[in-house]
């Protein structure tokens, strides 16, 4: 597949008047990679979003086995792309292709977990309470509600899933299910990528029979574009994920339109671990080789990578640090996403470090390659009182950098989760009698986590029905709704409630004929039987 580095709005290659271009860079080389990419200028924001406002009602009155066939088309183009997909996904991202494969992977199943989704049906939430037209003293109304697409949604995806979480990653595919238009900003990091997946959807939406303007995505670099997608008055959700800062600034924007609208941002989270006696006893130097496994994982990044350890003092503890250092310094250096992504990650070890009260535990013994955006991990000591009192060490630092801080007491591993901010995940290592003891840990984490895991780490995220990807800010800005798991739909529903309408003229899942079995809520009770 050529590239030619434009936007795709409707369908269509659209070359860009702005002549501002940029070219991405190769992370393990520094060399950079053609063809230059064109920023899109913000009128083009504009004629994506009228086109995918104009393809709205057609696409929201296909039927869900239309649109599954659509979704499923997506992950067979992707699939049908082979191994060019991965060596450009590797050249713009320093990723191995072995994780770019299973990356792959989860990126076409989350699309074939939708389709399978939207086909049964049930998720609209159907509820139907029948009119008592006799009922004393007034009569009751026939009142049906399901959920329905709000409109036109705009996605931003991470630099650190180029394929799970970019333009075809859960954001695009659980908002076309719902039957919303999207219009993705493509990430600067891995343009090349984001065409060929674009390419794909633009495909398979033609040949599905969705309107054009059900998918478009736009090029750039900085924040006008971004900002102008948000800004659109025909825009009604954004989904974002990234850093707090860039998150932050547009959801700022997104509350302070005319018409303010949700803005679902997937933000950073230091994601806390807890080590509780027991497991520290029996198996401290066990714990720090799964810990290491999870902060190197990815190079470390990831959001929900463990950036902080609490434990009580004693020998299990001291044992699970001194294993740490060992495994961190042996650890190699490795090559992150983009060079601005190492840079940022340096600056952050240098403010961890110039804390009074932090000590170095261990760190990669082998030498970064200039060249490469390459990184070492680093692994910090500190005690209670000095993590409290320094607000930089709460910070996330995106890469494979934690700190590991003793406390004296069960009474100060609860004290420090109280202070915590909103989290991703917060996992606890502990024996089942630990948990017992401990169950006031539990019941402060539940006030500002959204996934605790127990005897594991929050990396590896299981794509599932189940799934609670999200958490009280910062870690995301609305903590009711999940970016991963077939949850991650309702982001872009609303419910629409119908009162005494007839039964013919009401929207099929409502309708007293229920021939594909659907789960309905009737009366308050759940069936999957039809009405008379
Ligand atoms: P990023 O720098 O925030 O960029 C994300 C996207 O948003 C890019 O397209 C970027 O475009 C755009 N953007 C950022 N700030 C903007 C602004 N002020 N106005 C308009 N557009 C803006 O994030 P990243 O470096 O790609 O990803 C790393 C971060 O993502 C880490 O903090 C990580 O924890 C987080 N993350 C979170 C999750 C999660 O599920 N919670 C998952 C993966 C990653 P430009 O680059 O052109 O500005």
């Amino acid at each position: 597949m050529t590239l030619h580095g434009h936007s795709i709005i409707a369908g269509k290659v659209t070359r860009s008047e702005s002549g501002v271009t940029f070219l991405p860079v190769n992370p393990s080389t520094g060399a950079d990679l053609a063809p230059p990419v064109h920023e899109a200028p913000v009128e083009l924001a504009d004629q994506a979003l009228v086109a995918a406002d104009e393809a709205f009602d057609i696409l929201r009155s296909k039927s869900p086995a239309e649109r599954a066939a659509f979704l499923d088309a997506i992950a067979d183009g992707i699939e049908a792309l082979g191994d060019v997909l991965l060596e450009r996904a590797q050249a713009e991202t320093g990723l191995p292709l072995a994780r770019l494969a299973g990356e792959r992977s989860r990126t076409t199943g989350q699309a074939r977990l939708f389709a399978r989704l939207i086909r049964e049906g049930s998720w609209q939430e159907a509820r139907i309470d029948r009119a008592i037209p006799d009922r004393q003293p007034l009569a009751k109304p026939d009142i049906r509600r399901f959920m329905q697409p709000v409109g036109p949604v705009v996605v931003f995806g991470a630099s650190n899933f180029p394929l799970a979480i970019s333009v075809a990653g859960t954001d695009t595919v659980s908002a076309l299910a719902a039957g919303c238009p999207v219009v993705v900003k493509a990430h600067p990091g891995h343009p090349g990528t984001c065409e060929m997946i674009a390419r794909v959807i633009s495909e398979a939406a033609d040949r599905a029979g969705m309107p054009s303007g059900t998918f478009s995505m736009v090029h750039g670099r900085g924040v006008e574009i971004g900002m102008a997608l948000v800004k659109h008055p025909l825009t009604t959700a954004v989904a974002f994920t990234g850093s707090l800062r860039g998150g932050r600034a547009l959801f700022d924007a997104a509350s302070a339109r005319p018409t303010p609208i949700p803005f679902y941002g997937e933000l950073g989270s230091v994601n806390p671990v807890f080590l509780l006696p027991g497991a520290l006893q029996q198996r401290g130097p066990q714990i720090a080789e799964s810990f290491v496994g999870s902060l190197t994982m990815g190079v470390g990044q990831f959001c929900t990578n463990p950036g902080v350890v609490f434990g009580v003092k004693s020998d299990g503890f001291q044992d699970f640090t001194e294993k740490t250092a060992s495994l961190v310094r042996a650890w190699p250096p490795s090559t992150m996403l983009h060079f601005g992504i190492s840079q940022a990650f340096k600056d952050g070890l240098k403010r961890i470090s110039s804390v009074k009260g932090i000590d170095l535990l261990g760190m990669s013994e082998g030498t970064a390659r200039g060249t490469a955006a390459q990184a070492s991990a680093m692994v910090f000591s500190t005690d209670l009182e000095t993590y409290r009192a320094n607000e930089d060490l709460h910070e996330e630092v995106f890469g494979p950098a934690s700190i590991v801080t003793q406390c004296q007491s069960k009474e100060e591993l609860e004290q420090v989760a109280e202070s915590l901010q909103g989290q991703l995940t917060a996992s606890i290592h502990g024996t089942p009698e630990d948990l017992r003891e401990h169950s006031r840990l539990i019941r402060i984490l539940e006030r500002k986590v959204g996934r605790i895991i127990f005897n594991g780490f929050g990396t590896g995220i299981e794509v599932c029905p189940s799934m609670h990807h999200g958490g009280p800010y910062p870690s995301s800005t609305h903590s009711f709704f999940t970016s991963i798991g077939t949850a991650a739909i309702y982001r872009f529903v609303r419910p629409v409630c119908y009162q005494g309408f007839p039964d013919d003229c009401l929207p099929a899942p409502l309708q007293n004929a229920n021939p594909a079995a659907m789960w309905r809520m009737v009366d308050g009770a759940m069936t999957q039987d039809s009405l008379h």
